[in-house]
């Protein structure tokens, strides 16, 4: 069979077996969805952010795209960042970078890859800022996941310099932000870095006042 046809198959059993289980659910999913967080992963075909969770649909508002990047300058993330905490309310965004990341591989090396050049460039940038570290690892390997590791956080701050979070800080004291890793050898999250709601911005990406902050 076709891997194509697979699909179709697989999502009729996959619906039957929900019915089965829980005779509601179809119903309750029709009406609303009110999911407590936002996944920001990559789009790398490895890491499906429910079924690494292990959470039911509805559970996650989710965007992906490749290396797990925040840009100021991108429209699509920005709405769908501006939807879920806006709209959605969701208590929690989750910037989800992991280990092997083709993405962020790909910007460690000398090379031009055509359309990809200008959205790479946001992972060289974390690079040039944290080189004199990662000029000292001298394993490849280990400095692919350490850049992982810097990557990851910085677009956990890329978000707190976005009016969108600063406005929901200062509104209704959420969400909180949180920077994790996934492992492919091992299946398991790593948290790098949590910021809780409300913390400290500092004065130049500050847009409201009565956010503090160094
Ligand atoms: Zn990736």
């Amino acid at each position: 069979m076709k891997n194509i046809e697979k699909l179709i198959l697989q999502n009729k059993a996959w619906a039957q077996e929900r019915r089965l289980n829980d005779p509601a659910f179809f119903e309750r999913q029709q009406h609303s969805q009110k999911p407590h967080t936002l996944w920001i992963g990559c789009s790398d075909s490895r890491i499906p952010p429910d079924l690494i969770t292990d959470t039911d649909p509805g559970s996650m508002f989710v965007h992906r795209n490749i290396a797990n990047l925040v840009v100021h300058t991108d429209l699509n993330s920005l709405s769908v960042i501006q939807y879920a905490v806006e709209a959605l309310e969701v208590d929690h965004v989750i910037v989800c970078g992991h280990y092997g990341c083709g993405g962020v591989n790909a910007a460690m090396k000398e090379q031009d890859l055509g359309l990809l050049n200008g959205w790479l460039a946001n992972i060289r940038e974390v690079y040039h800022q944290h080189r004199p570290e990662l000029s000292q690892i001298k394993d490849e390997a280990e400095r692919w996941q350490r850049l992982v590791d810097h990557t990851t956080r910085a677009q956990v701050h890329n978000l707190m310099k976005t009016a969108i979070i600063q406005r929901s800080w200062a509104k209704r004291k959420a969400p909180s932000l949180h920077a994790w890793v996934y492992q492919l050898q091992s299946g398991e999250l790593k948290v790098l870095e949590t910021v809780p709601a409300g913390s400290g911005i500092d004065a130049e990406y500050r847009l409201f006042p009565e956010l503090g902050g160094a």
